[in-house]
This record gives C-alpha cells, sequence and structure tokens, in this order.
C-alpha cells in the first residue's frame, strides 16, 4: 500500500466500526494473559508497511470495549458524538497547539467564541475562562486562583502552612484531595462537609465548621459546591452559601464536571442551579453527558478578566508568546497549566455549531427521562433494591443478598456481566457498601435498552445465586 492510499484505507475501517459499533457484545473479553497471546505483541517492527499497521488498527478495534454499545454504562461518557469525532480528526492532521495566535489562529477564536458563548449561558458577565484538559485540572485552578487571592505572597513565598483552609461536600471527586496535594495546602485543610440523606452538603454543618475555622484565626477560602456528585449525582444548593461567602469572604467553586450540562436547558438550570451565576467559578465537562470526545472541558471564572493569568503565569514565555503585539494578546497559553495545548475547541465548536444549544438541551433531558424510567424498571425487579434516593442522573442500586456477603455477590455479579460482554457497569461503595451505578450517556439508548439491562442483570443474578447456594463458584 502506498501513503496515498493510506486514508481510503483508514477511513473504510473507521466506517465498518462505526457501523457495527452498537450490535453484538461490547465486549470480546480475553484475561490479559490470552489476550497477549492474541495480539502478539512482539511481531516484528520497523517494516514501515502500512499493512501492517492497519493490522495493528484491526486487532485494536476488535478487542476494545465498544464505549458507543447501549449496555456501556458505567462511565460519565460513552462514545463520542460524530461532528466531535471530526473535530479530533481535522485536529490530528492539522496538528499544532492552542498556547500562542501564531500557531493556532483559528482555533484560538474558537476557543474564545465558545468561552463567551458559555460565559453568556452561565451569567458570568465579565468573567473568564479556557479549556482546560478535564475537571480535575479545572478544580485545580480553581482552587489555586482562591489560594492566590487569599495569601498573595504565596505565588513567590511559598505556602503558609494551616492558614487557609478549603470545604467540599463529603463526596466530592478525588480531583479537590490531589489539588489540595499539589497546591500544598495540606490534605487537613480540605474538610469534606457531612452530607444530608440526599447526598447534599450539609449546609448547617459548613456553617458550624466555617466559624470555628474563623475563631482559630484562620481563613475559609474556598468552599466548592459540587452540581452532581459521582456516586449518587446530588447536587449541593448554591443559593444557601451565599450568605455564607458574604459572612466569611470565600471563593465559591462550583464542579459541574458532571451535572453541570444541566447549565445548557433552562428548565433543568432552574431546578439544579439555582444561584449558578453568583459563583466565582464554574467547570463543566463536555466529554460526559454532552458526548465530545476526549478530552473537552470548560472552566469559567467570575473575577474580571486578569484572574487566570495573574494567577497562572510565571516565569520566562518570551520565546513564544508574542504579548508584544496585537495577535500575542488573544495568546491562551499565558494563562494555561500546560505549554503544548490540544486543539479542544474545534471538538466543542462543531457539536454546537451542529447540534445548537437546543440539541444538547434535549439530549441532556432525554439522558433525565431515561435515568426516572431506569428507576421505574428497577422497581419491578423484587430482586434489586435502590440504595440511594435518585437526585438526577445517576441509579445507584444492588442484587439482594444476605448483608455479611452482599459486596462479594455484587462485585462477582458485575464482573461476570463484564467478562461476557453482557453489560459494563459501574460501582462504588458507599458507607463501606457496594452498589451499582447505572449511568445513561449514550444517544443511542432507549427505553428497550434499559429494560433488556435490568432483565439481563436479573438473569445473570440468578443464575450466580443459583451457583452459590449450590456451592459450585465462590
Ligand atoms: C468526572 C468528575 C471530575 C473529574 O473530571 P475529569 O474531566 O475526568 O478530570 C471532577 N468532579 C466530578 C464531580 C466528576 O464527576
Amino acid at each position: 500500500m502506498e501513503e496515498n492510499e493510506v486514508f481510503s484505507q483508514l477511513f473504510a475501517i473507521v466506517e465498518q466500526y462505526y457501523r457495527e459499533q452498537r450490535s453484538g457484545t461490547f465486549l470480546d473479553y480475553h484475561n490479559p494473559e490470552e489476550l497477549t497471546n492474541l495480539l502478539q505483541l512482539d511481531d516484528p517492527e520497523g517494516k514501515e508497511n502500512w499493512e501492517n499497521l492497519f493490522g495493528w488498527v484491526d486487532k485494536y478495534l476488535r478487542y476494545a470495549v465498544k464505549t458507543n454499545h447501549p449496555s456501556f454504562v458505567n462511565r460519565m461518557w460513552s462514545g463520542a458524538s460524530l461532528p466531535t469525532v471530526i473535530g479530533e480528526i481535522v485536529t490530528a492532521i492539522s496538528n499544532t497547539s492552542a498556547c500562542t495566535y501564531e500557531s493556532a489562529p483559528v482555533s484560538t477564536l474558537f476557543e474564545n467564541y465558545m468561552i463567551d458563548r458559555m460565559l453568556d449561558i452561565v451569567g458570568f458577565t465579565g468573567g473568564q475562562g479556557q479549556m482546560t484538559t478535564g475537571s480535575s485540572n479545572a478544580n485545580m485552578i480553581a482552587m489555586m486562583c482562591a489560594r492566590n487571592l487569599y495569601d498573595p505572597a504565596v505565588k513567590e513565598e511559598g505556602v503558609s502552612r494551616g492558614k487557609l483552609v478549603a470545604y467540599v461536600n463529603a463526596d466530592a471527586h478525588y480531583s479537590m484531595d490531589r489539588a489540595a496535594n499539589i497546591l500544598g495546602l495540606g490534605l487537613k485543610q480540605l474538610v469534606r462537609v457531612p452530607v444530608d440523606h440526599r447526598g447534599r452538603m450539609d449546609v448547617d454543618i459548613l456553617a458550624q465548621r466555617l466559624a470555628e475555622t474563623e475563631a482559630q484565626g484562620r481563613q475559609p477560602f474556598f468552599v466548592a459546591a459540587t452540581a452532581g456528585t459521582t456516586v449518587r449525582g446530588a447536587f449541593d444548593p448554591i443559593e444557601p452559601l451565599l450568605p455564607l461567602r458574604a459572612r466569611y469572604g470565600f471563593w465559591l467553586h462550583v464542579d459541574g464536571a458532571w451535572g453541570g450540562a444541566t447549565v445548557l436547558s433552562e428548565t433543568l438550570r432552574r431546578r439544579y442551579l439555582p444561584g449558578l451565576e453568583k459563583a466565582d467559578s464554574f467547570t463543566m465537562d463536555f466529554h460526559k453527558m454532552l458526548g465530545s470526545s476526549l478530552i473537552c472541558n470548560i472552566l469559567m471564572l467570575n473575577r474580571g478578566e486578569n484572574m487566570l493569568r495573574s494567577s497562572l503565569a510565571a516565569g520566562d514565555g518570551s520565546y513564544l508568546f508574542r504579548d508584544d503585539g496585537e495577535d500575542g494578546l488573544l495568546d491562551l497559553g499565558p494563562s494555561s497549566l500546560q505549554c503544548g495545548r490540544r486543539v479542544d475547541s474545534l471538538k466543542w465548536f462543531l457539536d454546537w455549531k451542529f447540534y445548537g444549544r437546543a440539541g444538547l438541551a434535549a439530549r441532556i433531558e432525554r439522558f433525565l427521562e431515561l435515568c426516572g424510567y431506569a428507576e421505574q424498571c428497577l422497581g419491578r425487579h423484587p430482586e434489586l433494591e435502590q440504595m440511594a434516593p435518585r437526585e438526577s442522573f445517576n441509579l445507584c442500586f444492588r442484587y439482594r443478598w444476605p448483608e455479611a456477603e452482599a459486596n462479594r455477590f455484587n462485585l462477582a455479579l458485575r464482573t461476570r456481566l463484564y467478562q461476557r460482554g453482557i453489560s459494563m457497569i459501574g460501582c462504588a461503595y458507599v458507607e463501606g457498601r457496594l452498589l451499582l451505578r447505572l449511568l445513561i450517556t449514550n444517544v443511542s439508548v432507549d427505553e428497550g435498552h434499559v429494560e433488556r439491562f435490568f432483565a439481563d442483570l436479573v438473569g445473570a443474578g440468578r443464575a450466580l445465586a443459583a451457583e452459590w447456594m449450590a456451592g459450585t463458584s465462590a
């Protein structure tokens, strides 16, 4: 094969994969040893042979998890939307870094255009934003801006031990702990506030902790509301936090990695995010429910237009940044954690132009409706028990089994569903109890798939139960 045939070959493979990605099982499972043999990783290298290369592509696609399959319901994302896949391909072929206007003029304007659309929607008038490598980094940058604001010497002088204290929902994402670690706050200064029975941060307890911190002469500098917790899908109410912010003066961040997508729908925003426009910062992932290909995220700040730059810029970037010229003023790199920056804006831009805000909002509303339907199905299976009230897009349940062995049984059931290619469902421990977590983020999933998902799960559960009772498998 010649180089000029590469694309037609590639697109033939891609097209076939795309057509078949929702049929058959979502996975042809092999254990690591078997898979190593099947892949024949030691096949000769260095031949510069395109047929060989496509052989590897074939193997990859044959044994990979088909994330666009309706049985893939365990992550906050699934197969990417087609406009963003096109964006990825164009981004790859025109490989550049979105750190300066010079090297990425179009994407710089795309990125700023999309940030302005989102600032407008969120209601951060006169704010600023940037696309980051995900909510993990966005949470860290928000915490860092807050730290630099409350302890301005820290950027030059290092961390003031124990002076700054941050607060998050007890179920907040682990990226908050990582941020506290990386920023030198000390993990003890990250307070996980207990939640109510719906998984929302208990504001009365938060108020007590804030008062204690202040009485100790320390500064509560950062409170993060989670808009859609990772396991239970709870939304911390933002409005009750506003008087506390007025009293203690902290930075109020909203981690909307998962549930922040509701901002695109007027009805869901009213229900889940009242008060958001008054927060100091907000992050949301386009690469979860909204279906962009990984990675695609935005962080927005509501603190004027220089906050990111003053907090992040450091070191001599004169070899790269042309802030002496007119173009250079648009450079996105000086206020970014990264030097090389992927052109993530193109994916989001194409999705936005293709589906429009209304189309994306309808997608989120539909996921919520389907999750409600899943809850009804769950109620029709006496073998299953719901493990947490459903707040939004997450449905937590388990297969009924005597408490002492319930975790082990449900883990075995989950493994069986995965290895037999039936479905891939998430799991998590809440208060020591293993629960299964259904997440629907795939636009091809409908009510029929949801019914079948539960029927298959219960079928596998019954078979496993029979084996356990007969003592044939442990
Ligand atoms: C997924 C998630 C994150 C991490 O986001 P990434 O974009 O994967 O880094 C942070 N917070 C919450 C609540 C999440 O669900």
